[in-house]
């Protein structure tokens, strides 16, 4: 298996082998084609097995050609990966400063990475523009109930357009995290690497 094979556009591969990566790993191979196609997508796996990169991949290939515009300079895996197509990409994170995020947001992002309670923040403020979502990823969803996130998600979630594509990652999936699948994805498909 290559990434050669997965239907992804040519400034993504690009960016992919510039950042070292060879070969998907089996959760990339397995999860990619199902985000891409527009699937719902549980993926129950640990850190370490290549987690992250198989949604910033599916992120990147799934961006509007026609928004990606604005040279910048966007964070980690995000920055290398998409270092060939001007993805403009920000991260709300709690506890840094707030008038940052909104100048960042105010300026427009394609992507933006962040911890639910800012996230829900910006988005009560207005900063953060919902309209146009078109996936939500959320990451380490049982290290984020584990740290009282629940509500938050919530929040975010009902701010979201009803058609928004949902992938969640988690390394267990105790009941809390099922009731979240069943209110916020249709027809998942469930992976477990
Ligand atoms: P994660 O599971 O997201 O914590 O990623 C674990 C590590 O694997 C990170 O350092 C990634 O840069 C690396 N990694 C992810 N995908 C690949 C790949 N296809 N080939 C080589 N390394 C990878």
């Amino acid at each position: 298996p290559t990434f050669d094979t997965m239907g992804l556009r040519e400034d993504l591969l690009r960016g992919i082998y510039a950042y070292g990566f060879e070969k998907p790993s089996a959760i990339q191979q397995r999860a990619i084609k199902q985000i891409i196609k527009g699937r719902d997508v549980i993926a129950q796996s640990q850190s370490g097995t290549g987690k992250t990169a198989t949604f910033c991949v599916s992120v990147l290939q799934c961006l509007d050609i026609q928004m990606l515009k604005s040279p910048s300079p966007p964070p980690q895996v995000l920055l290398a990966l998409g270092d060939y197509m001007n993805v403009q990409c920000h991260s709300c994170i709690g506890g840094t400063n707030v008038g940052e995020d909104i100048r960042k947001l105010d300026y427009g992002q394609h992507v933006v990475a962040g911890t639910p309670g800012r996230v829900f923040d910006m988005i009560r403020r207005r900063s953060l523009r919902t309209r146009a979502i078109k996936m939500l990823v959320l990451d380490e969803a049982d290290e984020m109930l584990n740290k009282g996130f629940k509500e938050q998600i919530y929040d975010v979630y009902r701010y979201l357009p009803p058609a928004t594509q949902v992938c969640l990652i988690s390394a267990t999936l105790p009941h809390e995290i099922l009731e979240m699948t069943n209110k916020f994805m249709t027809d998942p498909i469930r992976i477990l690497v």
